[in-house]
């Protein structure tokens, strides 16, 4: 085996260790939010709930299981450095991860060939895992987001173009829209991610990215960062609570991504993290020391 092959394989084992972690522990910063919510909540409801999805984490860890039963299509964001020495070999690692991760986690098997309508059994197919790629120039490591996107937090999405007139005020009407007639469908509290850019596709990559921001950031534009807590409020008042059954929150935080735009559209778009936001971030120097940035102190 050549010294390349031995770090593929080194690198494929630790990813689809990272990926099962995923699967079972929420990050540092979805725990402690979820936490906090529950501090605030003063409805008997709400806090037999939160107590449940704490008693559920904490299971989900001792029995060595995913924490739901929904494990999702994974997607990844990797901002790879030019000079990281498995440039190359990235794409091939992180699918075979995810076939060597539903195997051993388990991973449900959620990877349907569309047209063909089957399900193909090993979570990957026809450009499947999802990959979204940042070149990094000058730099030899690779950090990567990891996602679990499950049913139910999928099905909010949505993107449209607004005419320039609609302003941010047709922002606002189309995210409060989705919230109110979808929102339902991923499990609340959420973690709404919002794109403002000039298309459809520019719009909804934002909203995704959006999404792998840590709770409680804030868009480097103090703008934006306005709009955000705006959006936050506004979607707490609805009222959701923790699953829906009502509560002071709807949100664990309200994350907004830009780009310019052409004078005469407004992209928008909304994407949907639900509470069991199973986000995790990873980080490989050259020699493939790792750090697990979303779970600090796990050892794979
Ligand atoms: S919305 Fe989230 S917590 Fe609810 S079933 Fe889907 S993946 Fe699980």
């Amino acid at each position: 085996m050549s010294d390349k092959d031995k770090l593929v394989t080194n690198m494929t084992e630790i990813m689809s260790k990272f990926v099962a972690l995923v699967g079972k522990k929420l990050p540092d910063d979805v725990e402690n939010k979820l936490q906090d919510l529950s501090k605030k909540e003063t409805s008997q409801l709400a806090k037999v709930i939160y107590s449940t999805m704490q008693e559920n984490q904490n299971l989900a860890m001792k029995l060595n299981r995913p924490c739901c039963q929904d494990t999702g299509v994974l997607q990844f964001s990797v901002r790879c450095g030019t000079n990281f020495p498995l440039i190359g070999e990235l794409e091939n690692i992180l699918t075979n991860a995810v076939f060597q991760a539903t195997i051993t986690a388990p991973l449900r098997h959620n990877c349907v060939e569309t047209f063909d309508e089957k399900n193909t059994g090993k979570n990957i197919g026809t450009n499947a895992p999802y990959i979204f790629w940042d070149i990094i120039p000058d730099s030899d490591v690779v950090e990567i987001d990891t996602y679990m996107a499950g049913g139910g937090c999928t099905l909010p999405g949505k993107a449209m173009v607004l005419m320039p007139g609609a302003g941010y005020e047709g922002v606002t009407k189309f995210v409060l829209d989705v919230m109110t007639s979808y929102g339902l469908n991923a499990c609340p509290p959420l973690l709404v991610g919002v794109g403002v850019a000039t298309s459809v596709e520019t719009a909804a990559l934002f909203s995704k990215k959006a999404l792998m921001r840590p709770i409680g950031s804030r868009n480097a534009n103090e703008k934006a960062a306005k709009f955000e807590q705006l959006l936050e409020d506004g979607i707490n008042k609805i009222g959701l609570g923790p699953q829906g059954m009502s509560g002071k929150y709807s949100v664990m935080g309200v994350h907004v991504e830009n780009g310019a735009r052409h004078p005469s559209a407004i992209g928008v778009a909304v994407n949907v993290g639900c509470w069991s936001h199973r986000r995790g971030t990873i980080v490989f120097d050259k020699e493939l020391n790792y750090q697990t940035i979303s779970h600090k102190g796990v050892t794979l």
